[in-house]
């Protein structure tokens, strides 16, 4: 299952008048657009584009901020429908799911696809494209061709190998740009081509992944439904900063404020960090990273803010101008499973703060007590649209 213009949908739902209209979403700090409606698309927006470029192609569209909080509720009542009909659901991302379909007696695969897209329709009122098929990755090409508020189910070799013909292989999440590139001197382009090719050159040229897709579009499912969520090796925040900024202390900041984020991930999921990476993009195309790694596995402001300050550096191209900053905490290990040292653990003080500023923020509201080192960034705060993110929505397998 996935949600048509998922961002622009939601919008709809709360706000009726913007049915019909050109609608874009915008993120990034209110820079870009991040989906747009199919008017908007007429008008040759896309997404991705900055903002004052779309208002020159669609100056009558209307632009709204993202706000992911009202997303993730909408998601969650779609996830509640499905999982109404099927016992095995992924939630794999804010607004696609893979299910196993259950089709009741009498009722088939069709007609199943038809009745989950309708049941989230009269209850969420989000269009969505249901494709039913032999795998994964099959479902997912035969949603995309059936939006929009499309439902198909393809099941039959024949009817599979139509479809596989007409699509380019680039269209399978897994096989974009370099990769492509490294199927085409193959006489590669479609799916039909690419499950075709010998089956130890897919594997030669795109790895053991690429081999997984092969499988699959074959009709062989070897990628399963994740039902829970795989434990994570890695936890990231980060993002883009709206208005790229040379200065330091701005810099500074954005690590301070992607750090707090990061914190609460580590807490919700229960794990300590014990190496961090900073990475840094620039304006002109040019990045830099640092990391580090700790004395010993850290959940805690002070300590992973002092791992970090020598990976900032590492990371700054002094008189750039920086876009996006992400952070990294790799190397986790579940809370409490820790060797003793001789240095035993954080300070008093810093166990103390760290607790009061988690309790306070509970009670009063994400981000009520933060760090100082935050000030630069006072407007950004003040606006509560970007109190939230995409990537703070819990329990998807993808991002
Ligand atoms: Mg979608």
């Amino acid at each position: 299952m996935d949600a048509d213009c998922f961002y622009v949908s939601a919008e709809r739902v709360r706000y009726e008048h913007f049915q019909g209209l050109p609608l874009a979403v915008i993120g990034n700090q209110g820079a870009c657009v991040i989906a747009k409606s199919y008017e908007m698309k007429a008008a040759g927006v896309k997404t991705g584009e900055p903002i004052w470029d779309a208002v020159k192609k669609c100056p009558d569209g209307a632009y709204v901020k993202r706000d992911f909080r009202w997303y993730e509720v909408l998601s969650r009542l779609m996830l509640d429908v499905v999982k109404e009909y099927s016992p095995r659901v992924e939630y794999y991302s804010i607004d696609e799911f893979f299910f196993e379909p259950h089709p009741a007696k009498g009722q088939d695969e069709q007609a199943f696809a038809e009745m989950i897209r309708d049941r989230i329709f009269e209850r969420v009122r989000v269009p969505a494209t249901v494709g039913i098929g032999r795998t994964k990755t099959l479902a997912k090409l035969i949603s995309d061709t059936a939006k929009p508020f499309g439902a198909r189910a393809v099941l039959g070799r024949e009817a599979e190998e139509a479809l596989l013909a007409a699509t380019p292989v680039t269209e399978v999440s897994g096989i974009a740009g370099r990769r492509a590139a490294r199927l085409s001197p193959w006489g590669v382009s479609t799916c039909l081509d690419f499950a075709r090719m010998d089956r130890r050159i897919a594997r030669q040229l795109l790895t053991a992944s690429g081999e997984a897709l092969w499988w699959e579009l074959n009709g062989d499912p070897v990628l399963p439904i994740h039902p829970q969520r795989i434990p994570h090796k890695a936890l990231s925040r980060g993002g883009s900063f709206g208005e790229a900024t040379d200065d330091p202390g701005t810099l500074w900041a954005w690590l301070v404020r992607n750090l707090e984020r990061l914190i609460e991930e580590l807490n919700f999921h229960g794990v300590t960090t014990g190496r961090v990476v900073v990475w840094v993009g620039y304006k002109d195309g040019r990045a830099g990273e640092g990391r580090a790694s700790l004395p010993e596995p850290a959940d805690q402001f002070d300590i992973l803010l002092e791992a970090l300050r020598p990976c900032l550096r590492q990371a700054y191209i002094p008189g750039a101008a920086a876009g996006r900053m992400h952070l990294f905490a790799v190397g986790l290990r579940p809370k409490g499973e820790r060797q003793l040292t001789l240095f035993e653990g954080a300070s008093e003080r810093v166990k103390i703060v760290s607790a009061l500023k988690k309790a306070v923020n509970e009670k009063h509201g994400r981000f009520a007590m933060r760090s100082g080192a935050t000030l630069p960034l006072a407007g950004m705060y003040a606006d509560g649209a970007h109190g939230y993110d995409i990537c703070d929505v819990r329990g998807k397998s993808c991002f």
